[in-house]
């Protein structure tokens, strides 16, 4: 029996309301395929409301001292902290599983700390352009940002991509995603309780009107959007229709993860399994989704691959012994299963899953078995296109130079996972990959401060660093002429 979460309502200038269309949007289950909640479905005139009252609130939020701010987000950051009671609602209107998402909460009140500390890097430079007088730039708010989110850790981006624009002094609209909207209504209620009202909004709706909407509205002169390279560009395309403004995408990867014969086959297999984030399902943009494996290496890695993905306990999301749960929407499982009968049809061989689980529980809802292909060639869909799901693909090569050119030859690049023990070969590789960070000997991790920003068509911009914080300030010069 689905749990019924109720109707959520958005967070416009300070006070929890319906949409002005009086129009609601129904949030499915992805296990069940049941309804459980519902947002409203914003309009152009939510949007209007949620940006003037963002504007009213913008300019005394950006006059208090730095401090001042950073205070107002710890107390935010501990905020979320204590709102564990998010986690079954996100598991269930997810699909990622509850064992996992605890670590969800952690991740954005952890950002919120790291940005909220950052207040006084928000600065310009002297610059000695001449003897006689003084020069210097400054950093100011843009105003009003708009975020936009995507579905797969919707309580994770609604909290933390907040952090950037406040502390620097904006005040910010943003947009939940249509297949999990329920959980930005927790944020909601958190910065009801800690911000002053409209210095955050939270409208739903269908991106293509309530994002459209903030994308075009002239008082949003910068926004951040993450999602998928097509979205990211209709955004840019809009953004530039209505006027001059600064759009920072973070969107889709198709991760290599190479592993050079030198490499540990266990730690390469529980590299790989572990970076695919089948415990949500892979729906997970730094996915490890393209292993390519040295042919010597081939063999023994895909066994042990297969026995950990076989050992995958699917099932109800919210069950802790959970190790993955469905897919987020009934069209995201169509899209997946579809790459996985292309990838059959092309000659992949399945070594594990490739279909949807057998059983009684996995009747309803959007179910697809962890999947691992075999024999994978570079012509296939599932080498090029992003999956987004809990499908890995393996590969095999022979050259060193082979293998760079395989990883390199899509138009993403978002993360990459580099696997050997030698200290040249491993140089060499991070050197040429085409990607907006490598780890080496490593898959997944975030390390906050570093940054994370994709190459080619994964984006433009850089978060999670000092440059996301700036990246929502502009530069102004002062020449004071003596
Ligand atoms: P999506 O379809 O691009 O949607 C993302 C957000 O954009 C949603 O809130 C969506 O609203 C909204 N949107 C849709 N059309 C819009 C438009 N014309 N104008 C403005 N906003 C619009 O992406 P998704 O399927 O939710 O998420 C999966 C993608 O996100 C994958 O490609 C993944 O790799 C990427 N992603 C990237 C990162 C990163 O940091 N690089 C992180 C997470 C996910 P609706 O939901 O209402 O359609």
């Amino acid at each position: 029996m689905t749990e019924h979460f109720g109707d959520r309502p958005m967070l416009i200038g300070g006070e929890f309301v319906a949409s002005d269309g009086g129009e609601w949007m129904d949030s499915i289950n992805p296990a069940t395929g049941e309804v459980h909640g519902r947002v409203p479905a914003g309009t152009v005139g939510d949007v209007g409301r949620a940006v003037a009252a963002a504007q009213r609130a913008q300019p005394e939020w950006a006059a208090l001292h730095a401090f001042e701010r950073g205070r107002l987000l710890r107390r935010l950051a501990d905020a979320i902290r204590a709102r564990s009671d998010v986690l079954p609602l996100e598991a269930a209107d997810t699909g990622n599983t509850i064992a996992s998402l605890a670590g969800d909460i952690v991740l954005a009140a952890g950002y919120i700390d790291f940005v909220a500390g950052l207040g006084m890097e928000i600065k310009g430079e002297s610059v000695p352009a001449t003897v006689e007088n003084i020069h210097f730039t400054m950093r100011e708010p843009y105003g009003v940002v708009g975020r936009i989110v995507p579905f797969n850790h919707p309580f994770l981006f609604a909290a933390a991509h907040l952090g950037a624009p406040l502390i620097a002094g904006n005040a910010v609209v943003l947009k939940s995603p249509d297949q999990s909207p329920l959980s930005a209504s927790v944020m909601a209620e958190i910065c009801a309780e800690i911000l002053p009202p409209g210095l955050v909004n939270i409208v739903s709706g269908h991106g293509v009107v309530v994002g459209d909407a903030i994308v075009r509205h002239p008082a949003v002169p910068r926004i951040g959007f993450t999602g998928s390279v097509g979205t990211g560009m209709a955004i840019q395309r809009a953004a530039a229709e209505t006027a001059v403004k600064h759009v920072s995408l973070e969107l889709g990867g198709k991760n290599p993860m190479i592993a050079f014969p030198d490499a540990d086959p266990e730690a390469i297999a529980e590299a790989a399994v572990n970076g695919m984030n089948f415990a949500w399902s892979g729906q997970s943009c730094g996915s490890t989704s393209r292993l390519l494996l040295h042919e010597s290496l081939y063999d023994e890695v895909v066994e042990r691959i297969r026995e950990r993905v076989a050992a995958i306990r699917v099932g109800d999301p919210l069950d802790p012994a959970s190790g993955m749960g469905p897919v987020n929407s009934e069209p995201h499982y169509r899209r997946i299963l579809d790459i996985i009968a292309s990838a059959k049809a092309q000659g992949a061989t399945v070594i594990n899953g490739g279909g949807r689980p057998a059983g009684d529980q996995f009747e309803r809802g959007f179910w697809v078995e962890p999947t691992v292909f075999g024999d994978v060639t570079q012509d296939m869909r599932v080498a090029r296109e992003e999956v987004f799901g809990p499908v890995l693909a393996v590969l095999k090569w022979r050259t060193a130079d082979e293998a760079i050119a395989m990883a390199n030859d899509l138009d993403l690049g978002l993360t990459a996972a580099v696997w050997t023990n030698d200290l040249k070969a491993a140089m060499r590789t991070v050197r040429a990959l085409q990607s907006g960070l490598v780890w080496v000997n490593g898959t997944g991790r975030h390390y906050l401060g570093t940054g994370f920003s994709g190459w080619k068509n994964s984006g433009l911009g850089r978060e999670e660093c000092l440059d996301e914080v700036l990246s929502y300030t502009r530069v102004k010069a002062v020449h004071i002429i003596q």
